[in-house]
């Protein structure tokens, strides 16, 4: 199902909820602008490449927009739309002073240089410049950007406005990046989870957690669960997996991944039992994060999955329809847009450092960090309750509330 579909359907859904009124449907669901431009590059061998580059701001009525830039061969005008969408219900959610925007440019980054790279960074930087700004909207990393990129993004925008660390998220330390922003993703997905279970009287304490993804999403949510006295009984990557019923040593399999390698080839190394790419979803577990890619959970696999829990990680790794089975039979989801928020929150973090110009340290932001997760974790499974609807659900309808609230006392609608 394409990105676009799924947020639309879960988009009318939550509009019944919240008793949506019609006009306000055509208002919240398009975007507010869509930049579009030409990039070239001059090649190493002397010729020109020609790219697309795209900026779709979705909407801004909470603030400044925000959302990362990817680099894809597959990036299109319905696919960015759809992403920038969810970055509004995202950050309305987690409750930040953000809108929601997302870019691409449709390059396979692996087909250029370092100095292409740089150079296409740079010309994509000065097409869109004129609709950035760090109280207009922010870029950060995607798929396929670093905080390398995002370094490149902000001197060139700096080079024509004057030193602007908080026009973009995710740079590195050095250059005004925040430490814990590269950790947040993964430590707001155990938040999450921990603020989950302790509404039902439990602590993470021998919980079993079997993790799809061992990036950085998937290694720091293993890293804080297991601090957390939870046992990691599977893991994988894009090469296999590994299953050790007494728990994985988490630190051996990150130093793995660390190396170049993927954890299906430390198997004796680990310890471990060797897990087949797709048997991670259906592996014996109390908890499931699918840290990966999307769509892994379909009506194909829904039935078979043993987890109590699954906790989203990855964007839109659940299809709507196996949403609803997985609902059906007791299965607890913490949907993506709530449980991988911590990205997003740590960028907030990162973005208000730079406009105070003053670090916060490392305690301070993780503590920040498991407040706002655990609060809006508590908002959402309240108001689900409320409304009797599942978690998914609850989230779209506070999120477009919000953000209808705001667009109405603005009166711009
Ligand atoms: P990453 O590139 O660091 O890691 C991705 C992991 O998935 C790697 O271990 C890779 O080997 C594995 N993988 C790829 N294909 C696979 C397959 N077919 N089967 C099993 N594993 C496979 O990426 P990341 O930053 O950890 O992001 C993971 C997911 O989380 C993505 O869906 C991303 O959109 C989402 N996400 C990331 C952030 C963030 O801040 N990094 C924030 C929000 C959402």
């Amino acid at each position: 199902m394409r990105a676009d579909e799924m947020v639309n359907r879960y988009f009318a859904e939550a509009a019944e909820t919240i008793d949506l009124p019609d006009h306000l449907h055509e208002v919240l669901q398009t975007s507010y602008r869509e930049t579009d431009v030409q990039v070239p590059v001059h090649l190493d061998n002397g010729g020109l490449a020609l790219y697309r580059g795209y900026r779709v701001q979705h909407n801004g009525a909470r603030g400044p927009y925000k959302g990362g830039i990817r680099y894809h061969p597959a990036v299109d005008i319905n696919e960015v739309r759809a992403l920038a969408s969810l970055m509004t219900w995202k950050t309305a959610l987690l409750d930040l002073p953000f809108g929601g925007a997302k870019g691409g440019v449709n390059v396979d980054p692996a087909d250029l240089s370092e100095r292409e790279l740089e150079a296409l960074t740079r010309r994509f930087t000065a097409s869109i410049s004129h609709v950035l700004g760090p109280y207009r909207d922010v870029p950060a990393p995607d798929m396929n950007t670093n905080p390398q990129v995002m370094a490149w993004l902000m001197d060139a925008y700096s080079a024509k406005e004057g030193y602007t660390p908080a026009i973009v998220t995710g740079k590195p330390i050095a250059f005004g990046g925040a430490p814990g922003r590269r950790e947040a993703t993964g430590r707001g997905v155990i938040f999450a989870l921990e603020q989950a279970l302790h509404r039902e009287g439990r602590t993470l304490d021998g919980v079993r957690i079997a993790i799809q993804g061992f990036g950085n999403v998937g290694t720091w949510a293993a890293i804080t669960a297991a601090e957390k006295g939870a046992v990691i009984v599977a893991v994988s990557d894009i090469g296999g997996g590994v299953r050790r019923d007494a728990g994985l040593d988490v630190a051996a399999a990150v130093a793995v991944v660390e190396s170049g390698r993927s954890v299906a080839d430390a198997v004796d190394e680990l310890d471990a039992d060797a897990l087949d790419g797709g048997e991670i979803l259906t592996t014996d577990c109390d908890v499931l994060i699918p840290a990966a890619l999307g769509e892994v959970i379909t009506t194909d696999n829904a039935d078979a999955v043993r987890a109590e829990w699954i906790v989203e990680g990855a964007n839109n790794p659940t299809t709507p329809d196996a949403d609803e089975l997985l609902h059906a039979r007791g299965v607890h989801v913490i949907p993506d847009i709530l449980a991988n928020g911590g990205g997003v929150t740590g960028s907030y973090f990162e973005w208000t450092q730079n406009i105070q110009q003053f670090r916060w340290d490392l305690d301070d932001f993780n503590a920040r960090l498991e407040k706002r997760m655990k609060r809006a974790v508590d908002h959402t499974l309240e108001m689900a309750d409320t409304w009797g609807v599942r978690p998914r659900r609850a989230a779209f309808a506070i999120a477009i509330e919000r953000v209808a609230e705001a667009a109405h006392m603005r009166g711009y609608v």
